[in-house]
């Protein structure tokens, strides 16, 4: 029997791609850029690439491959979180996309249940073993993300509690989240993270919005709330650990180290200090 080398698996033979379609070659968590920023062609790549579908954009098919090193183009290779930043934002969703599929292929080569070598779905970002017929879809991990508040003095501004992590994005103030578990609907997620990491009972758990996330991962999905003290007056308690400190802001007065503009904990942030 021979044994392929680790890798990338090779993609089934499906539909190619047209020289002006979009192709978006992922290296690790990294992607490949044009000289000006954006994101190449398929006509500006090696030919012989592996494409496979990630979508369209505008009606223009974009495809994602990972080259090995020795076919590994020389040019920009930039993280997600670095094209998150500066492209707009359809265009860093595909980005994000293609990271998340083609670690997903990466790290879905063999059937758990029998070893046998698993073979691309046609149509869906999936894979399917050929001897067993176990079903491998791309699995989202949903992680959810708390903007607590409580009232501020009397006549003063909503306060919002803010969070440093001990490991991560250290310098930056953010928002308490985690993992939702197996069993837990996304609001029992938030109520047992919020308790869990800063010892605060919730009043009320409202849904704000939800965004794909290339950086933890692949298939991360997170899901943002506005909630509020159950009790005005507790104070957060951190454990040293996850989280090394927690602090109440009032909305008007936000330190400068928040999350970067293009995630949805900045877009928490911002809307709960616009409602004052
Ligand atoms: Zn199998």
């Amino acid at each position: 029997m021979t044994v392929p080398p680790p890798g990338e698996p090779a993609p089934d033979v499906g539909p190619s791609p047209a020289p002006d379609d979009l192709g978006l070659l992922v290296a690790g968590h990294r992607l490949l850029t044009t000289p000006d920023g954006g994101l190449p062609r398929v006509g500006e790549l090696p030919a012989g690439t592996g494409w496979v579908p990630v979508g369209t954009l505008d009606g223009v098919p974009a495809w994602a491959a990972a080259p090995d090193d020795a076919t590994r183009p020389a040019g920009r290779w930039r993280s997600w979180r670095a094209l998150a930043a500066e492209l707009p934002e359809p265009l860093a969703t595909l980005a994000g996309r293609a990271v998340a599929v083609v670690t997903f292929r990466r790290t879905h080569r063999w059937c758990g249940a029998c070893r046998a070598e698993l073979a691309d779905v046609p149509g869906e970002t999936a894979r399917r073993c050929p001897a067993c017929d176990l079903y491998v879809p791309l699995r989202l991990s949903p992680a959810v993300l708390a903007a607590i508040t409580r009232p501020g003095p009397a006549g003063g501004p909503t306060e919002l509690l803010l969070v440093r992590h001990a490991s991560g994005p250290t310098g930056l103030w953010a928002l308490v989240a985690g993992f939702v578990e197996a069993g837990e609907s996304l609001e029992t997620a938030v109520r047992r993270e919020v308790t869990e990491e800063v010892g605060l009972t919730l009043g009320t758990v409202d849904y704000f919005g939800s965004q794909p996330w290339a950086i933890s991962g692949p298939g991360v999905l997170l899901a943002g709330f506005t909630v509020t003290a159950a009790d005005p007056a507790a104070e957060p308690e951190v454990d040293g650990r996850e989280l090394v400190r927690a602090r109440w802001f009032p909305v008007d007065a936000l330190p400068a180290e928040l999350p970067p503009a293009y995630s949805i904990s900045r877009w928490l942030i911002d809307a709960v200090a616009a409602r004052g």
